[in-house]
């Protein structure tokens, strides 16, 4: 069975999986692909090499693509506990996202502060981002938030959950919360959780900010 049995779409990302080569669901993807477009709130236990950035890019991909355009602000962040696994992310992001029309921005450190303003001066409706840098952009771009996001990924979350991370972390959770917390109507956002290893800190969260999560693990 292939990409399309999942629930994604065949003329777009399916296509790009197979320009990649895929033709097949790797097990993480067969179980968490259906799971993160059906927008419940999830926890996958995967690690590095079992597919999983495919598995939570592309149903987050279909779902930016066949959104409605009026929408003004970020609807899809992916957040990553280092820059080279953001850069990765990002290269990926443009190869399943190839055929359809997605406003994609990379925001971590090291980039100059002007470049990433210009970015988000393009209304991008996914970004990849370090913890750090993107708390650096709340606070100083006016008029730059997360209220509008519809799904955050919280990838190598064991890593986002430790040491100096942590704080950057529940910040960015406390601002894409914003618009839950503001009472005007709209639910939180879908979160998904994407860790290798559960420690207490995390197991926490997941107990007290997620809603009835799935429970995705081989
Ligand atoms: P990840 O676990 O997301 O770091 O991915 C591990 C590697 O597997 C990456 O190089 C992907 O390009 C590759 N990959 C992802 N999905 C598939 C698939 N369905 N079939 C073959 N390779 C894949």
């Amino acid at each position: 069975k292939g990409f399309s049995s999942l629930g994604l779409d065949g003329k777009t990302v399916v296509r790009a999986l197979l320009r990649k080569g895929y033709t097949f669901p790797t097990p993480i993807q067969r179980r968490m692909i259906p799971v993160v477009l059906s927008g419940r709130d999830v926890v996958a236990m995967a690690r590095t090499g079992s597919g999983k950035t495919a598995a939570f890019l592309c149903p987050l991909i279909q779902r930016v693509a066949s959104g409605g355009t009026e929408r003004v602000g970020v609807r899809a962040l992916i957040l990553s506990p280092t820059r080279e696994l953001a850069v990765q992310t990002f290269g990926f992001l443009r190869d399943y996202a190839r055929y359809v029309v997605v406003r994609a921005g990379l925001v971590v450190g090291g980039e100059s502060l002007e470049a990433q303003f210009a970015l988000l001066a393009g209304n991008p409706e996914v970004l990849v981002a370090t913890p750090g840098r993107l708390r650096q952009l709340l606070q100083q771009v006016p008029g730059f938030g997360l209220h509008a996001v519809e799904v955050a990924v919280f990838d190598e979350a064991d890593r986002l959950w430790e040491g100096s991370l942590l704080r950057e972390t529940l910040a960015i959770v406390e601002a894409l919360d914003a618009r839950a917390a503001g009472g005007d109507g709209s639910a939180a956002c879908q979160k998904v959780l994407v860790s290798a290893t559960m420690p207490a800190a995390l197991a926490e969260f997941s107990r007290a900010a997620l809603r009835e999560p799935q429970l995705v693990r081989l």
